[in-house]
């Protein structure tokens, strides 16, 4: 946290959310929001540091990354995979359960996690599974739409979250809805009428008990395209809200292209 802490202009501005930068470099190391939340520490480094920062970041994630798959390796892998809606076989006593992660289809062994029979080495990739398959989430999705605000302790996301996510969608599709629903077809979204009014609006499911609703409202003559992205209400239940916020940035990411 120290290290993370010297990289940052320790001005306590207040512009990544949290009240100070001490605050928000206790949530980088616990790899919980990324350095880059704070727009001063781009800008400010030299390439050198730079490469220092994103070095730091990918150590914490390894750190966590193990952290969580001593857990994860733990639990009981036939209740987990009932309560996360993952598939469950077991093989001559080897169990395993496969579930979706976005676009791609990962498998947890006794070992740690593999993807197309390969241990997978992204941290990031692992914390999200690990932490949703150790969760094991009881309560049913609620079908109420809210958005990531509603969650406790998630203000200083906020700003960060609707910069990297529902700006960058409204200004990727900006008199483009023909657009924004092919590449919503592409990504497996369905069409849903939803409980929002809205030009057009898309369901994903980011993991099988996470659902994503996609809400846009097509550019007139007066405003600018806009968007805004719901979700379930019991999220919290299945994976970390600040994991989950990760989460959407990078399907987001992937989204746009
Ligand atoms: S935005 Fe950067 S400088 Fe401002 S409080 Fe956050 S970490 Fe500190």
């Amino acid at each position: 946290m120290i290290e993370i802490l010297k990289k940052l202009p320790k001005t306590n501005c207040g512009e990544c959310g949290e009240l100070t930068c001490m605050a928000f470099a206790l949530q980088v190391s616990n790899a919980k929001r990324n350095l880059t939340d704070c727009p001063f520490v781009e800008g400010e480094n030299s390439e050198e540091t730079s490469t220092k920062s994103v070095k730091t970041l990918e150590d914490n994630y390894g750190r966590v990354s193990a952290e969580l798959e001593e857990k994860a390796r733990q639990i009981n892998f036939k209740e987990s995979a009932r309560s996360i809606g993952g598939h469950y076989e077991n093989r001559d006593g080897r169990e395993t359960i496969k579930l979706q992660l976005m676009d791609k289809i990962y498998e947890m062994r006794p070992e740690g996690l593999f993807q197309n029979s390969e241990y997978c080495k992204d941290s990031w990739t692992k914390i999200i599974v690990y932490d949703y398959l150790t969760r094991m989430g009881k309560q049913p999705l609620s079908g109420d739409w809210v958005t990531l605000g509603c969650f406790r302790n998630t203000a200083s996301h906020v700003k960060a979250f609707h910069k990297k996510s529902e700006e960058k969608i409204a200004e990727a599709f900006n008199h483009n809805i023909d657009g924004l629903k092919l590449r919503c077809s592409q990504f497996e979204g369905r069409e849903d009428q939803g409980k929002i009014t809205a030009d057009y609006v898309c369901r994903f499911n980011l993991l099988p008990r996470i659902p994503l609703y996609l809400c846009f409202w097509e550019a007139d003559e007066e405003y600018q395209a806009s968007c805004k992205l719901f979700l379930d209400s019991n999220a919290e239940d299945y994976i970390d809200i600040e994991y989950l916020a990760y989460l959407v940035e990078s399907f987001v990411d992937l989204f746009i292209g």
